[in-house]
Parts: structure tokens; sequence; C-alpha cells
């Protein structure tokens, strides 16, 4: 019985020999594949590997690869021609004439990905390059086709000087080993990681496999003596038609169960596992029920992946016995289509069907899409395609900085997201941003790859317009916080001014004035002074009848802490006026505008314009208690059904209960209905919804209410 170690040799075939196998497997599209070769031995002849053989030897390597994988003709097609933009002076749309689009597209999105340069691997960074590749590619043919070539590279690693080859190695190992893991390729995956081991842990990757190739003889005697035939057995008394095989564990996997368990290699028992392909799921659990029949279950060991598939998608069982003798035997069983899948993963859904004289087109995740479909069956599809959109579908950009360095922003982010993550102080001064090189606008949207660069200076200041575009809390709470300050200046030096002129008015010094009003007026400093007459919390006016006369103002209103409410009360220090749009009364929820230098202005809730304010200039809104005496102006619309009489009716209402009638306004409408508006005053809220009711309650009323705007 042969066992291949995938690290023995791989039979050189001339390069004449792959292209035929290849037109071989692809009839339908075999002048695509010869053409593809003629123009690669042409652009690439005087280029050479470090092996010293032609260029062309590592593409026809990289097709075999995936046509191995069963990829369609495209993906093969775009192997052969995967280095041809990057290495030499052929353009896209000279391969999109010859080769089509589809093939001219896997081609950049390999040399796009080619290009990232990964600084350092540590495990949190790693991650993200992963997703980044997989957010790179449009098409995931392009991931394919990149893991065919690194695995290509890893081959022919022992060409290199040595410190490029641990780069690669462990560059392969914490990157794209993972994702042909995600992808569910576990041919790739395997050869990735012993490739890498043996370059990385030499010492330790010639123990495991020295032990390997010295326990495997034994146990291979043991299988084959104490439990295949019983195996066998049983199926054909059961009818069971299956494939039976056994091969080892990948020495990386073998070397990490030491490490994770820590444990002797002499401790691992499932070095050798036992496959067993089935034509149906049923015939899967009916093998499973059987060899437990045959075999002591080990307890805890079975692992049901059919109705539980891993997050790549893999199915099986997987269940480990205790054969004779003592020794533990791994079994995993599965369906052909599972097998398929477990060896190829989402390359299984490019498999050529041979015969139909076409190549299967492929819609780029429908292999997923179709998967999940049929697992929605299974315990928790939710949470598996949860888990493959956020795999797959990724809600991040992935965008370096000009060192190169890899930053992960929402999605949406544009440069002045970037320049905020950065440093504040970037942020801050930031005029413009140059992506890839080129300038664009301080609100475009980065997308994944983009390598950015923030141009600063000192003169520039954050613009508020830039909250309608950021999407960080970082960059938003950046620039609010700049406004604020922005604000406080000028507030402060609006003081100035104010207290500068009142000094004038009343031919003081500046420190007579400072006695004089703390005689009167309580506060802190002098900057609070300035602060409460810049914002307008303070009146001029106020403080002058303050200090020419007798009368006393308490203290300056201030912000109350906590609630983050303003009390305006019945301080009448307070400079503010009612909004004319919507006219509040006390009783409403209201809201205070701060018009700088000339107090507040207070809006109902409901208020259109207080919305656009509170959209365009947060910090300018702050909510109000508001609590005064007197009467209060607000506005009223009347729906009547017109009769001899209705207006006076109305009137009389609204004087019965105490309001009075400012202004008034009616239109006639045809059909006989009418609407009429009134101005009028009344206490408080509770008073206005008195006032209505009984405007209500008069006949041919169709419906009064108030008008905010
Ligand atoms: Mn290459």
């Amino acid at each position: 019985m042969a066992i291949i170690f995938i690290l023995m040799a791989i039979k050189e075939l001339k390069l004449d020999e792959i292209v035929d196998q290849l037109a071989k497997k692809y009839p339908h599209d075999k002048d695509r594949i010869y053409q593809a070769f003629e123009l690669i031995q042409e652009r690439h002849r005087d280029q050479k590997r470090a092996s010293g053989e032609p260029y062309v030897s590592h593409l026809l390597n990289v097709a075999k690869i995936l046509a191995d994988l069963n990829m369609d003709s495209t993906t093969v097609v775009a192997g052969l021609l995967h280095d041809i933009l990057e290495d030499t002076e052929t353009s896209f749309e000279e391969i999109e004439s010859l080769f089509g689009r589809e093939v001219a597209e896997i081609v950049e999105g390999v040399t796009k990905i080619g290009k990232i340069r990964f600084r350092n691997f540590k495990e949190a960074q790693a991650e993200n390059f992963r997703k980044l590749i997989i957010a790179t590619a449009n098409d995931i043919r392009v991931v394919i086709v990149k893991l065919a070539d690194r695995l290509h590279n890893m081959r022919t690693l022992s060409h290199l000087r040595r410190e490029k080859r641990l780069r690669i190695a462990e560059e392969t190992l914490s990157i794209y080993a993972p994702i042909a893991h995600r992808l569910g390729i576990w041919e790739i995956k395997r050869d990735l990681e012993d490739l890498s081991f043996r370059h990385l842990y030499p010492k330790e990757f010639e123990k495991v496999r020295k032990f390997v190739s010295q326990s495997l003889e034994d146990l291979e005697a043991y299988l084959k003596k104490f439990v295949i035939p019983k195996v066998r057995e049983v199926l054909k008394e059961a009818g069971i038609d299956a494939e039976i095989s056994y091969r080892p564990k990948h020495l990386y996997s073998l070397w990490q169960k030491t490490i994770r368990k820590n444990i002797n290699l002499e401790d691992v028992h499932d070095i050798l596992g036992v496959r067993i392909v089935v034509d149906s799921l049923q015939e899967c659990y009916v093998v499973l029920g059987l060899i437990h029949n045959v075999f002591k279950p080990v307890p805890g060991k079975f692992k049901d992946y059919i109705s539980l598939p891993k997050p790549n998608l893999y199915q099986s069982l997987h269940t480990t016995v205790m054969a004779d003798k003592g020794k533990l035997v791994e079994f995993q069983i599965r369906t052909r289509e599972m097998h398929l899948r477990a060896e190829k993963g989402i390359a299984a859904h490019w498999a050529y069907k041979e015969g139909t004289g076409k190549a299967d087109k492929p819609e780029v995740f429908s292999w997923l899409r179709s998967l999940v479909e049929n697992i929605q069956g299974s315990r928790n599809p939710g949470e598996l395609l949860d888990h493959i959109k956020r795999e797959l579908f990724s809600e991040e950009v992935f965008v370096f900085t000009p060192a190169g360095d890899l930053l992960v922003l929402p999605s949406g982010a544009t440069p002045v997201d970037f320049a905020y993550h950065i440093h504040t102080e970037v942020g801050n001064h930031c005029v413009g941003a140059k992506v890839n090189g080129r300038i664009v606008p301080l609100n475009y949207r980065l997308r994944s790859g983009d390598q950015v660069e923030i141009i600063t200076s000192t003169q520039k200041k954050p613009n508020p317009q830039w909250l309608k575009f950021v999407v960080t809390s970082k960059a938003k709470s950046g620039i609010k916080q700049y406004i604020k300050k922005l604000e406080r200046e000028r507030f402060l030096n609006e003081g100035r001014r104010i207290i500068e002129r009142i000094r004038e008015n009343l031919h003081l010094t500046h420190n007579e004035l400072m006695e004089k009003l703390r005689e009167k007026v309580r506060f802190k400093d002098e900057e609070e002074l300035y602060l409460a007459l810049g914002s307008g919390r303070l009146s001029a006016s106020r403080l002058m009848g303050v200090l020419t006369q007798k009368k006393k103002v308490r203290r300056i209103p201030s912000h109350s802490k906590g609630s983050g409410v303003v009390s305006l009360g019945d301080l009448d220090s307070v400079m503010y006026e009612v909004a004319g749009c919507c006219r509040p009364v006390p009783g409403d929820e209201v809201y205070g505008v701060v018009r700088s230098g000339r107090g507040i202005v207070i809006h109902e809730k409901g208020c259109a314009n207080l919305r656009y304010l509170r959209e365009n200039f947060p910090e300018k809104v702050f909510k109000v208690r508001w609590s005064p005496q007197g009467r209060f102006r607000t506005r009223i619309r009347v729906h009547v059904k017109d009769r001899i009489g209705i207006l006076s009716d109305i009137t009389r209402k609204i004087a019965d209960n105490d309001s009075n009638i400012w202004e008034s306004y009616t239109k006639a409408s045809a059909e006989g209905k009418a609407v009429m508006d009134f101005t009028i005053d009344v206490i408080d809220k509770s008073h206005l919804r008195k006032v209505i009711k009984a405007i209500r309650d008069v006949e041919g009323v169709r419906s009064c209410s108030r008008v905010y705007t």
C-alpha cells in the first residue's frame, strides 16, 4: 500500500506535457490554453526562477494545481497568466481582448493581492490581512489562484536565501494556510502548512517526519490485519458500497497536537485515520452504528460535523474507537460530495463537468449559498450564515498608511476618519488626502487596499461640515471638541468686548468695574463672566441695568450639572426669545438654541426649524427647563364647515375660556369649507388644551389643532 508523502519529490513533467494535460482536461477551451501558453512563453522569455528554470515553469505548475482542484478553465487560463501584468509589459486591455474580461479581472486581482505588503504576522494583524485578501478579491477565484501561486512558490522555496525563505514561510503559515482552511481547501492548506513547517522549524519537522515514517509501517500493518477486514465485512453484510482508505495526519497538525495537548508523539493515536466514503447521508449514520457495534467507541470522541458543519462548511462524522490490542483508531465517515468538498472546499464549486463541453460558469459565492440552503435544517443555520457573512463579506475596509501599516476602519470611512484614527492632531489639521497617489476629496469613501496619505497644514482647522460624512466616533468627537473650543474662544472674546464697552460707558477702570460687578453679581472668575456675556446667557443691557440701578442679579444662569438641561426658569437675567415659528408655551418640551451674542431662542420640540438646527448645529442646541409666568401667544388652526355665525361662536368660546385673540385669518374654500387661523394668548400648555377642546365642541368645527410653523 503506497502512502504518498506530499513532500516526496513530485515527478517533474516537461512543460509541453503539462500544457497537453491541461488541454486534454479542458478540451472545450484548449485554444485559450495553448494561446495563453504561447503568450507567456513570449512575454516571460527572458525571466528565470531562482532555481534557474524558465519562469514559465512556475506559471504552468500553478495552472496545474488549479486544474487538479478541478477549477474551471477560465481560472486555469488566469493561472497561466497570473504574473503577466506585474512582470511584463502587458496591459489589462490586451489580456481582456485576447482572453476575455473574466480572465483579465482574475489576473488583475491576483496582481493587486501581490502588492499587499504584510508587515507583521502577529495574530490580530494576520487576521486583518486574511480579511483584506478576501475583501480585495471581487471574485473568490482570485484568492484560489493566489493560493495555487503560493503553493508552488512554497514547493520551490529551497532555492531562495534563508531570510527570504523564512519570511515567506511565516507569511504562508499565518496568512495563506488559514485562508485555505477558511475556504475549506484542505489539499492546499495541508501542503502549505507542512512546507512552512519544514522551513520554519526544521529540527521539529525532521523529528515528526522520522517518527511518522517509522510508525507508519506498524500502523499500516495493524490496520490491514485487525481493522479494515472487520469493517469490510460488516459493510458487506449491510449491503453498503463504500470506499475505505487511510492516510496519515499531516505533519504540522501532528506537531500542533503534541503542543496543544502537551503530549509526546507516541501518545498521538490518530496518526492514521480511516476514511469511509459512502453514497448517501443516511448511510453515513448506518456505517457509524456498524462501527460502534464492532469496536468500542471512546466516550466524548464522537463528533457530528454533518448536522453541525464546521465554519468552513466541512462535513463528516468523526469517531474514535478502541480496536484490537487496545489501540485507538479514528474513523471519518462522509458522502462522496462531502469528501470532495472536504478536499477541495470552495474550489469544489468550480468542479469541471466532464462531457458537457462547457465550462461551469460560477456565480461567486453561489456555492456557499446553495450549501447554506442545504443545511437550513441543521441546528444552527443562522449562526453559520452569520459566520460566513462576517468572514467573507466584511463590513470593514482595510487600508494602508504610507509606511505600509494596515488600518481597519468601518466601511464608509473617509480620509478624515483615517486622519483622526492616526491622531487627533492629524485630523484637526488635515487639508486633503491622496489615495493610491491621487488627490481625492475628503469625503471619498475608502476601499479595501487603498493606500492613504493625509496632507496636513498647521493653518487648517476642522470643518463642521465634516460631521456630515465621517463615520468613526473618533473623528466625530474630535471635530465636535474642536468646534466647542472654537465657540468658547468666540464667547470669551465677545464677552471681553462687551465688558470693555460697559467700562467705557461708565468711565471706570477695569478693576473698578470688576469690583463694582462683584458687589452685584456672583461669579467665580472673569472668564465665567465673559462666557456668560458672550454666549448671551447674560445680556449686556441686563448687566448695565444692574450696575446703574439698585437691582441685583442673583447669579449667572449656568448649565446645571449632570442633566445637561439649562434651567432658564424665571431668571429674568437671561436674554431669550420665544421662537416665532413654533411659539412655545410653558409646559411644552422646549429646546434653547444659542445665537452667539444675541441670547437664546426657545423652540418647541416638534418644530421643523429646531429639527434642522439640531441636525446641523448640534453643539448649539440644548434642552431647556422653562417655566415663566405670564401670557404667551401661540397659533391654532380650525377647519370648519362654513355656516353663518361660526366665527363669532368660535371667538366667544375663546373668550369664555380666558384667552385673547390677537390675530385671526379666515380663508374660505369651495364646497362650503373654511380654514381659520388664530393667534391667541394662553398661560400654559394645559390652558391651550382647554381652549382647543372648547373650540372642537363648536357645531361645524371639523378639527382644531396647534400650528407649529
Ligand atoms: Mn506567481
